[in-house]
């Protein structure tokens, strides 16, 4: 077995112990392979495991790894924040963005998939972690970003996405998982129409077992099945400029 294959079993065995533990079906937990870095050799690799869903953050070793992987059965879904002049290229290569952090990025994916005839799955991202550096809605506009995301009628929300607070404590990361998970059911009480809110992503390879007891509905793991990528964490979560509200610009 290669060190792949075996993190990956790994992974899964917390996944089902981390289910048991509180009393939650493993079949409701989708384990989306966090592909960023990783060549597409090493992809393949998870992918003869029968893994089929991956997340990448750049649109540019999005595009790289698709050609290089065409013809492999494989799942691709944006999660990483998505700039509006790649938005038509990322379109060409998954099914769905996680990464919507902004009305104006839907706003040009909608128009997007309306040319093409085609619609697309996207997640809410929201910032519960409260930290700067990391993209993500508004958590205090959460209501009216749904319902603006809602009225663009080729893009269908499936869920909310985070990423959880990387805190010492347990308890600190425990807050930002359970916050996407309340704004989960304050958005459901609103029942807007042709809203899907039944994913919660959310969990990542430090923060698995406490983001499942929260509730959510997909992990996304990186570094425990590829090992350590070795790249300042502000490589993939930018630091943001000026103070202008993410959510509704
Ligand atoms: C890198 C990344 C992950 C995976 O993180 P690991 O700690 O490597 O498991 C999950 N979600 C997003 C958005 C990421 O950028």
């Amino acid at each position: 077995m290669t060190n792949i294959a075996k993190n990956l079993s790994a992974v899964r065995r917390r996944i089902v112990d981390a289910c048991s533990a509180c009393g939650r079906d493993p079949s409701d937990v989708t384990l989306l392979l966090a592909t960023k870095t990783q060549s597409p050799e090493r992809i393949l690799e998870a992918l003869n495991c029968g893994h089929v869903l991956t997340g990448e953050n750049r649109v540019q070793e999005l595009v790289g790894k698709s050609a290089a992987l065409g013809g492999q059965r494989i799942e691709r879904h944006m999660i990483g924040h998505l700039q509006s002049n790649k938005a038509s290229k990322a379109l060409d290569h998954v099914t769905c963005v996680q990464s919507i952090d902004r009305v104006t990025i839907a706003r040009k994916l909608n128009a997007l998939c309306e040319a093409r005839g085609r619609t697309l799955d996207v997640f809410l991202q929201f910032n519960t972690s409260e930290e700067d550096s990391k993209f993500g809605a508004d958590p205090e506009l959460a209501i009216s970003f749904a319902h603006a995301i809602a009225g663009f009628s080729n893009l269908n929300v499936r869920g909310l996405m985070t990423i959880g607070l990387l805190a010492p404590f347990p308890l600190m990361s425990r807050r930002s998982l359970s916050r996407l998970r309340d704004l989960r059911d304050r958005i459901a009480t609103e029942n807007i129409d042709g809203i899907d809110l039944r994913h919660l992503s959310m969990g990542m390879s430090g923060d698995l077992e406490i983001a499942i007891e929260e509730g959510s509905t997909m992990v996304r793991i990186g570094t425990d099945v590829f090992g350590e990528r070795n790249l300042p964490p502000g490589t993939f979560w930018p630091e943001r400029t000026g103070t202008t509200p993410v959510g509704l610009a």
